[in-house]
C-alpha cells in the first residue's frame, strides 16, 4: 500500500510497451553500434579488446563491452545507439504455456551489485514486471528460468551447478551483464572461474555493463515466445 501511494504521490505509473519503445532512449545508456573504420588505432582505445575490424568496420564484441564510452568520445569515434533490444538467445522461447506464467530465481555468483540492482528495478512500479505474469521465486525447484548475474566465482560455482540441477524440466539460462557472459572486468581475478557458460548451459544472453532493466525484460518476453521473432546467436 505504501508503494502504491508513493507511486500516486510521484505520479509514476507502469509503461506500455509502447511507451517503453518512444522512452527508451532515457531509459537505456545505450552502447557502440558498428562504424566505417576511419581511425586503425581506434581499437586500442578499449579497455576490454571489445572493438575488432571486419571488411572496413569496426564491430563490438558486446560480451566485453563495458559501455565506457572511450571509443565514443574519440574523435574519429563509434557511433552510438539507443534502444534496448540486447538479448541474444541460443535456445529456442519456452512452450506456449509459458506465455502468460514464469517463475524466476536470481543468482549473484559474483556480481559488483549493479547487474542485481537492475533486476530488481523491474519489481518497481515503472517496469512491473508483475503485469506480464512474472514473478521471483526463492527457490530454483519452483523456476522456470535461472537468471545469473556477474562471473562465477570460486565460491559460488558448487551452488550454481546444484540450483541449475535443482530446477524442473522445461528451463532456461539467462546470463546478465558482460561479467556473466566473458567474466568482464573480473576475469583474471584469482576469485573467478569464468564466465557463467563455462558452468552451466547458457539459453539467452544480456550484455551491458549494467543492461537497463527493460534489456532484461525483453529478454523474458523472449523466453516467454511474446515476441515471436527472436535473433538466434549460433554457438
Ligand atoms: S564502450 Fe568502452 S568497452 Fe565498449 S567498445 Fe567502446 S571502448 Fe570498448
Ligand atoms: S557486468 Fe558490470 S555492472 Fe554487471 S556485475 Fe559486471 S561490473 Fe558489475
Amino acid at each position: 500500500m505504501l508503494w502504491f501511494r508513493e507511486g500516486l504521490r510521484q505520479s509514476l505509473k507502469t509503461l506500455t510497451p509502447q511507451e517503453e519503445l518512444s522512452s527508451s532512449s532515457e531509459l537505456s545508456p545505450g552502447r557502440p553500434a558498428p562504424t566505417a573504420l576511419e581511425d586503425a588505432e581506434l581499437g586500442a582505445v578499449c579497455p576490454t579488446h571489445a572493438l575488432r575490424e571486419h571488411e572496413g568496420l569496426m564491430e563490438i564484441d558486446y560480451a566485453r563491452c563495458i559501455q565506457c564510452r572511450l571509443c565514443h568520445q574519440r574523435t574519429p569515434g563509434m557511433n552510438w545507439e539507443g534502444g534496448y533490444h540486447w538479448a541474444r538467445m541460443k535456445s529456442p522461447p519456452l512452450p506456449s504455456p509459458f506465455r502468460h506464467s514464469l517463475q524466476v530465481r536470481v543468482i549473484d555468483a559474483g556480481d559488483c551489485g549493479a547487474c542485481l540492482n537492475e533486476i530488481h528495478q523491474l519489481a518497481s512500479p515503472v517496469y512491473s514486471l508483475h503485469r506480464f505474469g512474472i514473478a521471483f521465486t526463492p527457490t530454483p525447484r519452483e523456476a522456470d528460468v535461472l537468471v545469473v548475474t556477474g562471473p562465477v566465482t570460486v565460491s559460488m560455482k558448487g551452488a550454481l551447478e546444484e540450483a541449475f540441477k535443482a530446477m524442473p524440466e522445461p528451463k532456461r539460462v539467462m546470463a546478465v551483464g558482460t561479467c556473466a557472459l566473458s567474466g568482464g572486468i573480473f576475469s583474471s581475478s584469482f576469485t573467478v572461474t569464468g564466465p557463467v557458460g563455462q558452468a552451466i548451459p547458457v539459453d539467452i544472453e544480456i550484455p551491458g555493463c549494467p543492461p537497463p532493466p527493460l534489456a532484461i525484460l525483453d529478454g523474458f518476453r523472449l523466453i516467454m515466445g511474446v515476441r515471436s521473432k527472436y535473433p538466434i546467436k549460433e554457438g
